[in-house]
């Protein structure tokens, strides 16, 4: 496909080519391919214009570009995606960390510091990165990290690793099913949420990504409705939850919170001006 070159001209053509295949993207995808084929920060490329490839960097940039071109995430091609300035491993486990969740470690973080909450539990835990921002941000003794796929577990450990924090206890749970005689001052979680009406309509890209970690029953409802019927047991007496929503359904969201046993319930935007968190405190 491509012929030999320097940066400039394979990003040239690794950019029409992308164009041609319908990408929103094609220049910065090309350049985020690019530089992990060089083992370079993508800053640096502009500054590497007429640096030759050798033959075999450009095969696997060809490649990366092939791959990409059938939609699979730059991510899951890297196998790693930026969230809250830190670096996370990914793999086909764990759902691409969005950049709409950063608001929820910041919420967490923004109500741990002034009310001085130690513990948190981060439900369906994924690749992580909600409970390793929480544990590399914020002053909390006691993090608990749970998830019922066991492979989404391993990724986490290793991104807990990767960004030396030491202190979050992974366990194995579908939601609280093994969380037994514990409570939290505060209980994050990005559940699954969509529908399956939703999910038939996503971008090709999010069908690489776990089914299990984005689908829903119920009109996507399911999880909210077992975390609104369980969570309060798992809070102390001062506790909340923050959830993320599904920004379509915010209104259904906030009626399921509202019946179960929670007060001050509040709905966060995001920095797009969609309702992204539902804050509700256990009622005591
Ligand atoms: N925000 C994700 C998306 O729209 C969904 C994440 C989830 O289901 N928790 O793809």
């Amino acid at each position: 496909m491509f012929c030999a070159g320097n940066v400039y001209s394979l990003l040239k053509r690794a950019g029409t080519f992308l164009k041609s295949k319908g990408l929103s993207e094609p220049e910065s995808d090309a350049e985020v391919l690019l530089s992990f084929v060089l083992q370079t920060k993508r800053s640096k490329l502009p500054l590497m214009r007429s640096q030759k490839l050798t033959d075999i960097q450009v095969s696997q940039y060809e490649e990366y570009i092939l791959r990409r071109s059938k939609r699979e995430p730059a991510a899951y091609i890297t196998g790693l995606a930026g969230f809250m300035d830190f670096e996370f491993k990914v793999n086909k486990s764990v759902l691409i960390p969005r950049p709409e969740t950063e608001i929820l470690v910041e919420t967490a973080l923004k109500f741990a510091k002034k009310e001085n909450k130690n513990s948190v539990l981060d439900l369906c835990t994924g690749s992580g990165c909600i409970a390793v921002s929480l544990a590399k941000l914020g002053k909390f003794k006691d993090i608990m990290a749970s998830d019922i796929s066991g492979s989404a577990l391993e990724v986490a450990k290793e991104n807990a690793q990767i960004n030396r924090v030491l202190n979050i206890n992974f366990v194995k749970s579908d939601v609280f099913g093994e969380i037994s005689g514990r409570n939290f001052d505060i209980i994050v979680s990005n559940p699954p949420y969509v529908s399956h009406e939703e999910y038939d309509a996503l971008e090709p890209e999010l069908k690489y990504e776990p089914e299990i970690a984005l689908t829903a029953e119920d009109i996507g409802l399911f999880f909210y409705k077992r975390i609104a019927g369980e969570a309060g047991r798992y809070l102390k007496d001062n506790g909340f939850i923050l959830i993320e929503l599904n920004a379509y359904k915010a209104g259904e969201i906030k009626q399921i919170f509202s019946t179960g046993d929670y007060e001050n319930i509040e709905i966060i935007k995001d920095y797009a001006g969609l309702p992204r968190i539902l804050k509700a405190e256990n009622r005591c």
